[in-house]
C-alpha cells in the first residue's frame, strides 16, 4: 500500500482542464489505433513558421542560449512586446512593465496570484475559457460568473457588469475574441464595458491571445485604446501561441502597472524563474520577422470556419452562431441532451454527450459545461479541411442515432 498523502485543501474546488482532458484522451484512442477526429485541442494545427525555428536554431550555435536570462525575458524581447502592445493598444508601455512567461496560461496564474486577497471577486463572463474560474480560486479569489445569452452574441453587457460589482469586485476578465465562443465585441460594446470598469474602478484584465484572429467583417477593438482612462487599469495578456502556431514554445506575456508586474515578476522569480531562453529568441523572430505568415494562418482558418458552421448548422436540431474570431465554433446542442442512445443509455448532460461521441462517433468534441454554458459542446477547427468534413459528417451521423 503506497503511503496516504493529504493533498492540500486549497485543491479541493480545483477541476482539471477539460480542454486538455478531451485532447489527451482522444490523443490515447489514436495512439491505441482507434480512428479518432479530434475537435478538442485549441492549437495550430500549422508547423511554426520557418524563419522562427530558423532564429531558434541559429541561436543554437551562438554562446549563451542555454543560460538563464533575467526572470522577467530577455530585454530585445521585452523592447519588441513594448513596442507591438503600446502600438495596438495606444499605451505607452515601457520594457519594465512587461513580464514573459511559460504561456499566456502562466501569464494569467500569475496576474491572479499577484492580484487576490481571500475573498476578493473576479468577474468572469461565461461562456468562459475553462481555466479563469479554476485560477481564480487557486489564488484565493472568488470567480463570479455573468451569464451572457446566445442571441446577444455572447457580449456582456456594462448593466450586466454594473450590477454584479460589490465592494470586493477587483477585476473583470475579458477574453476578445472568446475562446470559446468566437465572439468579438463591437467598437460600442467595448467602448460601455470600458466606461463601466472606469466608472467601478475596476481592474481589465483584457485576455488577448486571438486578437489577430479575426474574420469577415469582424474587428478587434483593444478596450485600452477606446477610452482614455480604461488604458491606465487594463492589464494586458498576450503570447504568440495562436498566432504563430507556437502552442510547444510556451510563452505569454503581460503588460501592465509597473507595482502589479513587479509583483508578478517576484512570484516568477520564486516559481518558474524565466521562460524558455531559446524560446524567448524565437519569439523575437516571431514578432520582429515578416507577418505574412499571420495573413496565410488567418486565411486558412477563415475557410475552415465557414465550412465548418455550414456543416454543423446543416445537422437537424444544431444550431450555431457565427464564430467572428478565434478558431471555435461553439453550437448548442441541447435537443440531443436527455436523448437515449443504441446502446440504451440516457445522455443527460453535455458531459455524457461528449462522451459517447467519442466512444461511438469517434469525434472528440469539449463539453460547454467545462466553459460554464451546459447544452452546447465546442469544436475547435484549427485542424485540415478533410478532417473538418469527415469530423463533422461524424458527428451529425453519431447524433441521428439518438432517440
Ligand atoms: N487564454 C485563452 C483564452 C486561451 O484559449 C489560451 C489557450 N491555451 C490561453 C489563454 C493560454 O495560451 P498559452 O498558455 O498557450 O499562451
Ligand atoms: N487554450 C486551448 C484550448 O482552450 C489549449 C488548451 C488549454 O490550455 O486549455 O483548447
Amino acid at each position: 500500500m503506497p503511503t496516504p498523502i493529504k493533498i492540500a485543501s486549497r485543491l479541493d474546488p480545483i477541476k482539471p482542464s477539460i480542454t486538455l482532458a478531451v485532447t489527451a484522451k482522444a490523443a490515447k484512442l489514436k495512439a491505441d489505433g482507434i480512428d479518432i477526429i479530434s475537435f478538442g485541442a485549441g492549437e495550430p494545427d500549422f508547423d511554426t513558421p520557418e524563419h522562427i525555428k530558423a532564429a531558434a536554431r541559429a541561436a543554437l550555435d551562438k554562446p549563451g542560449v542555454g543560460k538563464y536570462t533575467d526572470v522577467a525575458g530577455l530585454l530585445a524581447l521585452r523592447k519588441a512586446i513594448a513596442a507591438e502592445l503600446s502600438s495596438v493598444h495606444k499605451v505607452a508601455l515601457e520594457p519594465d512593465q512587461i513580464l514573459v512567461s511559460a504561456g499566456a496560461k502562466h501569464s494569467l496564474f500569475n496576474l491572479f496570484m499577484a492580484l487576490l486577497d481571500p475573498g476578493d471577486e473576479v468577474l468572469i463572463p461565461a461562456p468562459y475559457w475553462v481555466s479563469y474560474p479554476d485560477m481564480v480560486m487557486l489564488a484565493g479569489g472568488r470567480p463570479v460568473i455573468l451569464e451572457t445569452k446566445a442571441e446577444d452574441d455572447f457580449a456582456v453587457t456594462a448593466a450586466q457588469v454594473g450590477a454584479a460589482c460589490s465592494p470586493r469586485t477587483r477585476a473583470i476578465v475579458l477574453n476578445n475574441p472568446s475562446n470559446p465562443t468566437g465572439a468579438v465585441y463591437t467598437k460600442a460594446q467595448i467602448e460601455a464595458l470600458a466606461k463601466i470598469c472606469v466608472e467601478k474602478d475596476l481592474l481589465i484584465i483584457s485576455d488577448d491571445i486571438y486578437r489577430q484572429l479575426v474574420y469577415g467583417d469582424a474587428e478587434y477593438f483593444s478596450i485600452a485604446a477606446v477610452h482614455p482612462e480604461a488604458g491606465k487599469r487594463t492589464i494586458l495578456v498576450d503570447g504568440v501561441s495562436k498566432t504563430y502556431a507556437m502552442t510547444g514554445w510556451r510563452i505569454g506575456y503581460t503588460a501592465g502597472p509597473l507595482p502589479l508586474i513587479k509583483a508578478m515578476t517576484k512570484i516568477q522569480g520564486q516559481s518558474t524563474t524565466n521562460a524558455s531562453h531559446i524560446s524567448q529568441v524565437a519569439t523575437i523572430a516571431a514578432l520582429t520577422g515578416p507577418q505574412d505568415c499571420v495573413a496565410t494562418m488567418r486565411k486558412s482558418f477563415d475557410e475552415r470556419r465557414l465550412e465548418m458552421l455550414k456543416l454543423l448548422r446543416a445537422i437537424p436540431g444544431v444550431t450555431c452562431r457565427e464564430p467572428k474570431g478565434a478558431f471555435y465554433a461553439f453550437p448548442d446542442v441541447s435537443a440531443y441532451i436527455g436523448k437515449k442512445s443504441p446502446e440504451g443509455s440516457v445522455l443527460d448532460d453535455d458531459v455524457q454527450l461528449c462522451d459517447w461521441l467519442v466512444e461511438v462517433g469517434k469525434v472528440a468534441v469539449v463539453p460547454g459545461s467545462g466553459f460554464g454554458a451546459p447544452g452546447y459542446v465546442r469544436l475547435s477547427y484549427a485542424t485540415s479541411m478533410a478532417n473538418i468534413q469527415e469530423g463533422v459528417g461524424r458527428l451529425g451521423r453519431a447524433l441521428a442515432l439518438l432517440s
